[in-house]
């Protein structure tokens, strides 16, 4: 069943109920209401007669007669009086008349036992109350006076109240069943559209929008739907950059490995010395590729792994360590790499990802300087945070690349870059290292002058933590 169909059935269900009080509750009510003031009006009555007659020697057809005539009153009902032996002696019907007949009626043995009756019952077009009580003279129950009255005007009535009820409950059913299944459509003319939309996004269309209007709980679901899309969107985007930009970088070595491969294999006579420097080329190219391939999988997988678990590392011994395998690097260009390390830097941490941070930094110092130049690495705690700081006196970063440097493959001089050895993965892999252990990055440089990165991380065991959270 369509979600219309329900919405529509339990308003009309709701509207149905309430009608249905609506018509059967009033009549009831009149109807007792009527029940009532007949039991009041005939049961005094009853007594009344049968009070007089008590006063009576005895219940014979002459007497009562006699008596009957006196009082005249009859309140316009049909009323018979029996003696003991249920045979009526007054009748004042002339149509029907009863007298001297035997009355088995049930509510006149009932109060020839002594008890006060009244029945009353609505038939179809009448209401008809029966009263009996007894006639006790001597203490003893020797007739009964039997009251009857058949009524038509009130009924009528009743009926009346009736038929305007159900003539007024049906104009709101049709109102409402045709308001309900308005509602219930235009409800679910905007859900079609959203899912309509879902559909197209499903298919690929990242660049569909839901477009609902209103401030209801659909529009809210429509513009959360809108906002994961965008974001589909971005990460969609992302993707396809990174294997297109992930492509293209490994092309360029296995395009020069081809010509060189060629060269050799095309070349008749070639000389052996320069087969070997071929060769030797092809080296250098797999060594660029396997370079290559380790940084993919390292910016890859620090995207998605956020399980393995943190422990103490010192950072002082990692920078050793990164400086011992940079210094043959920093030597070529007779670069200084100048460590001032304080102790009990300890951060909770992969060993590998702070690896990784300061071994791609103090390279890129190293890479980036000039002649002679210096890289000076600071480490230090302040505040419970431990501080890291490469500063080199290199070429310096354009303000404009200042904010793209750590997007994954870009460079600011590609060729200095790849002559490097570079492949623009390497600040990306900072950077998600960094996020990784809630750390901050800061960056100052200044072309020409040199570069100047600052890294903040909470200190292990410390109280500070998850402080300025990179995004
Ligand atoms: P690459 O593999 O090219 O070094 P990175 O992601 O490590 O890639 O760095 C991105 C770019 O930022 C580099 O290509 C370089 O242009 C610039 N860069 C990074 N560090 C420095 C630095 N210390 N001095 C000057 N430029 C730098």
């Amino acid at each position: 069943m369509g979600i219309q169909l329900k919405v529509a059935l339990s308003y009309i269900a709701i509207i149905v109920a309430m009608l249905i009080l609506l018509n059967i509750y009033p009549v009831l009510v009149s109807q007792n209401f009527i029940f009532r003031s007949k039991q009041d009006t005939m049961q005094d009555k009853a007594t009344q007669y049968s009070r007089l007659l008590s006063t009576l020697d005895a219940v014979d057809r002459a007497s009562v007669e006699k008596m009957m005539n006196i009082l005249d009153d009859r309140g316009g009902y049909r009323v018979i009086i029996t003696d003991d032996n249920l045979v009526a002696v007054y009748d004042n019907s002339y149509t029907e008349n009863v007298t001297n007949k035997l009355i088995l009626l049930q509510e006149i043995r009932v109060a020839m036992e002594g008890n006060d009756v009244f029945i009353v019952s609505h038939a179809e077009d009448r209401i008809i109350s029966r009263a009996a009580s007894p006639i006790t003279i001597e203490g003893r129950v020797s007739g009964t006076v039997y009251l009857y009255e058949s009524d038509m005007e009130l009924a009528a009535l009743l009926s009346d109240i009736q038929k305007n009820l159900s003539t007024i409950a049906f104009f709101i059913s049709i109102g409402v069943i045709a308001l309900s299944l308005i509602l219930s459509r235009f409800m679910m003319r905007r859900i079609s559209s959203l899912l309509s939309s879902i559909r197209k996004v499903r298919e690929g269309d990242y660049t569909h929008k839901a477009k609902i209007k209103g401030r209801d709980e659909i529009a809210e679901i429509a513009s959360e739907f809108n906002a994961l899309t965008d974001r589909f969107e971005r990460v969609e985007n992302v993707r396809r950059q990174f294997v297109s930009d992930a492509s293209h970088e490994l092309k360029t070595p296995l395009a020069s490995i081809k010509i060189l491969a060629d060269s050799i294999t095309q070349t008749e006579n070639m000389p052996p010395e320069l087969v070997r420097e071929f060769v030797e080329d092809i080296g250098e190219e797999i060594n660029r590729l396997t370079r290559l391939a380790e940084k993919l999988l390292s910016v890859t997988r620090l995207d998605s792994d956020t399980s393995s678990e943190l422990r103490p590392v010192d950072v002082k011994e990692v920078v050793m360590r990164c400086t011992q395998m940079l210094r043959r690097l920093a030597s070529i260009e007779e670069i200084d790499i100048v460590p001032e390390l304080s102790d009990d830097c300890l951060i909770d941490a992969n060993e590998d990802d702070v690896y990784q941070i300061v071994f791609n930094l103090i390279e890129n110092a190293v890479k980036y300087n000039v002649r002679g130049g210096r890289v000076h690495v600071f480490l230090f705690e302040k505040e419970e945070m431990v501080n890291l700081i490469v500063d080199d006196t290199g070429v310096g970063i354009p303000k404009a690349d200042l904010e793209r440097i750590y997007e994954r493959f870009y460079r600011v001089d590609k060729a200095r870059s790849r002559e490097a050895g570079g492949s623009g993965l390497g600040l990306a892999i900072v950077r998600n290292a960094v996020i990784r252990l809630n750390g901050t990055i800061e960056t100052e440089s200044e072309q020409g002058k040199g570069t100047r990165i600052m890294l903040k991380f909470p200190i292990s065991g410390g109280l500070i933590r998850d402080a300025g959270r990179l995004e």
